[in-house]
């Protein structure tokens, strides 16, 4: 093996104001199983996460709760954290960003930035509560819906209809924390000025990978980059508002007061303050500080902490300019362009590090639809464990599913059942239940010493075995590729032909026989043998379950070298006990049943972290495309469209099949690629609009004439299109 390399792992910051859902858990579980990889490698690696504190809706919901934001918070993190653990997801430090150590990082970025002409104050204007004097973020804003006239809706967009809009378009407009009409008020933000032509450029080169040694982002993000980014010479990106105005919970900017810094200049320096509790926890002797040629008055804990040796760790070695080790970043896609662009861009003009690589992930849907409190498929992790459900089941599933790219992960609760029930337990653990009870029996739980790889054992087998071993360089690759999902198939696949053999070999049957005995031995010895192979793959994705294989064979903990070593002849194994029971279908219901809502409780939706992301993604600017003259629009037949009928597609992942009415005889047949964000129920008697002229398109699931228009990007959708009221079936769109 190479050098241990020297790792530094991050998952995106949790809001410290709602509970961890199963959506969440894709990352952390992505993550987790990453980081256990490269650890059982021998690799040096650290993993650390933070909860992400600051802000209105925390300000606010601690008032609401009569107690203090910082009380609040530390609940919280104490459930996070609970959560986390409960999942067997490792942190190496999972932290707050309400620190000193963030305070202080947060602090020296902004100056070094202020320092090379990157901030700027300009006076914008926003909506104001004049009774509560606060500045409302869009989210805190009420009224009525413009399209559906639903009330108390929330100021971005309609629970009932679904219609997004600005707050401006609401009618009767108030502001949900005291009832008072929201008034238009100016005040001074500070920005970091992404639009720089110094940031354009070093990005352009950044995100293309000409400054690193290898591509830092995903082929798909890198596409999306050159989108956002736009054509060499054009200036798509706008700065980014980095203050709030007090009252505000969070760090105020050091020259100022009354200002503070808002998420993009607090969250993400998380990573850096978590890291540097780490460091703080594995200390060496201080330093003196290096001579400062900044000449910042700031107590920098960016300063040296000497030479990191073993078991100590140095912020430097992982966060300055020259840092020869690895830094990567588990996000999901929603704040891809935060990551992407901003992140970097600030790192690099303030004399930190950039990402080694950013690596984003989709959504989970459920059953092939969103996420849905009404459904109860909105599953905390919480509800999950306290079901008495086995996380590993989860992890397992999750893994089978993930492979490294963006898409969406579909969590089908059918498949979860027989996929655990099947191939984790039916597979696996299967070959341990089938010959241990035999070593207990009949050999006081002795094994005799195999060869693995010398061969001579028994005919016929060292193909099995070489199989076994040699996968381990192809699976390795998978793993670090992020595609668990092809290790899986692989391990699965080895788990297969152990099955294949202890089926030829049927040690009930040598068991019965007394001249078979010597034989039993054997074969039960393999067996196991091959079972602790495969234990070894699997380890990263089931780490409690391993401890507990580890028990049952009396070893120490597996690494990924141990692949190359068999037990030693007369190793003592312990007695088998069940490792792993399977699911039933029953207990998924009642998963379900749990997470539905329960009307003594209406919990009033919070604004959530992705919310809280999102509230910047405006700035994400999709690329306008080449001017066209009004002939070649009015070739575009637009046509209102009433959705008589949404139904599901067997076998369509995607599709909804919509009958649509445009005023024509025979209504027309359009397959929509919508069914990720609607209900068919939901759709049935609305109107929409469609490409009435667009030549029909034959698909697998039958023809489609014609198709309805949606909105999407990165932030979410699709959103189909509603017209206003009044409008009619076969209504030409000019
Ligand atoms: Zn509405």
């Amino acid at each position: 093996m190479t050098d241990p390399r020297k790792i530094l792992v991050t998952s995106a910051l949790p809001y410290a104001n709602g509970p961890i859902h199963l959506g969440h858990l894709v990352e952390y579980i992505q993550t987790d199983i990453w980081v256990r990889f490269q650890k059982m490698r021998g690799h040096q690696c650290h993993y650390v996460c933070a909860d992400d504190t600051h802000g209105t809706p925390i300000m606010l919901r601690a008032e609401k709760e009569g107690i203090s934001a910082e009380d609040l918070i530390a609940r919280v993190h104490g459930e996070h954290y609970r959560d986390f653990q409960g999942f067997h997801v490792e942190f190496d430090n999972y932290y707050t960003t309400h620190s000193e150590e963030t305070r202080t990082y947060a602090a020296t970025i902004y100056q070094r930035l202020q320092e090379r002409g990157l901030i700027e104050s300009r006076a914008i204007e926003q909506y104001y509560d004049p009774v509560k004097e606060m500045f409302l973020p869009d989210r805190f804003i009420k009224g009525e819906c413009p399209k559906c006239h639903a009330k108390d809706q929330y100021g971005d967009s309609c629970e009932v209809c679904g219609t997004t809009y600005t707050p401006t378009d609401l009618i009767n407009p108030y502001s949900a924390v005291s009832g008072a009409a929201p008034v238009r008020k100016e005040s001074v933000h500070y920005f970091f000025k992404l639009s720089d032509p110094i940031c354009q450029q070093f990005l352009r080169k950044w995100t293309t990978g000409q400054l690193t040694e290898r591509p830092p982002l995903q082929p798909e993000a890198a596409n999306k980059m050159q989108e956002w980014l736009g054509a060499e010479g054009e200036n798509r990106l706008s700065d980014w508002d980095i203050s709030r105005d007090a009252p505000y919970f969070g760090f105020e900017i050091p020259d100022a007061p009354g200002k503070y810094f808002y998420v993009w200049l607090d969250a993400p320096v998380g990573y850096m303050g978590s890291f540097q509790n780490l460091c703080n926890k594995k200390p060496l002797p201080p330093t003196p500080l290096p001579s400062g040629e900044r000449g910042f008055s700031l107590p920098s804990p960016a300063s040296g902490r000497g030479v990191g040796g073993e078991g100590y760790l140095n912020f430097n070695d992982f966060w300055s300019k020259d840092s020869k080790t690895e830094l990567y970043h588990f996000i999901g896609k929603d704040i891809l362009y935060f990551h992407a662009l901003f992140w970097p861009a600030m790192l690099e003009h303030s004399d930190f590090r950039t990402p080694t690589n950013i690596f984003a992930h989709g959504f989970l849907t459920v059953n092939g639809e969103k996420m849905s409190k009404s459904r109860g498929t909105f599953i905390t992790a919480e509800s999950y464990l306290k079901q008495g459900l086995n996380p590993e089941w989860l992890r397992y599933y999750y893994a089978c599913k993930l492979n490294g790219s963006m898409e969406d992960l579909d969590l089908n609760l059918e498949d979860f059942v027989a996929r655990v029930n099947s191939d984790l337990v039916g597979k696996y653990i299967n070959i341990a239940s089938r010959t241990a009870g035999f070593v207990t029996k009949h050999f006081g739980g002795r094994l005799l010493g195999v060869e693995i790889g010398v061969g001579g054992l028994e005919e016929g087998l060292d193909p099995l075995v070489d199989a076994l071993r040699n996968a381990r360089e192809e699976i390795a690759e998978f793993y670090a590729a992020r595609d668990y999902g092809k290790a899986l198939r692989k391990i699965m696949e080895l788990a297969d032909q152990v099955n294949f053999y202890v089926n030829e070999k049927k040690p009930w049957e040598l068991a019965k026989k007394p001249d078979a005995i010597g034989q039993l031995h054997i074969v039960c010895s393999i067996t196991l043998n091959l079972f602790r192979q495969l234990t070894i793959y699997l380890k990263p994705i089931l780490p409690k379950l391993t401890v507990e294989v580890e028990q049952f064979l009396n070893i120490k903990p597996l690494l990924w070298s141990d692949l190359h070593s068999t037990l030693p002849e007369s190793h003592q194994i312990n007695p088998y006990q069940h490792l792993m029971t399977r699911i039933e279908a029953k207990q998924i219901e009642a998963l379900v049943e749990a997470n539905k809502p329960n009307l003594q409780a209406t919990e009033q939706p919070e604004p959530h972290s992705e919310q809280r992301h999102a509230e910047h993604q405006q700035h994400a600017i999709q690329p306008i495309a080449d001017t066209i003259g009004i002939e070649e629009f009015a070739k575009i037949d637009l046509r209102i469209a009433r959705i008589v009928k949404a139904e599901h597609v067997e076998k369509a992942d995607k599709l909804l099949k919509l009958t649509l009415d445009i005023g024509e005889a025979q209504p027309r047949t359009v397959f929509a690629g919508i069914k990720s964000a609607y209900d068919p129920a939901q759709l049935e008697g609305k109107l929409t609009v469609m490409v009435a002229n667009l030549a029909p398109r034959k698909m697998k699931f039958g023809l489609s004439e014609g198709m309805v228009l949606a909105a999407s990007d990165e932030r979410g959708g699709p959103f189909v299109l509603f017209p206003d009221q009044g409008a009619q079936p076969g209504m030409r769109i000019k």
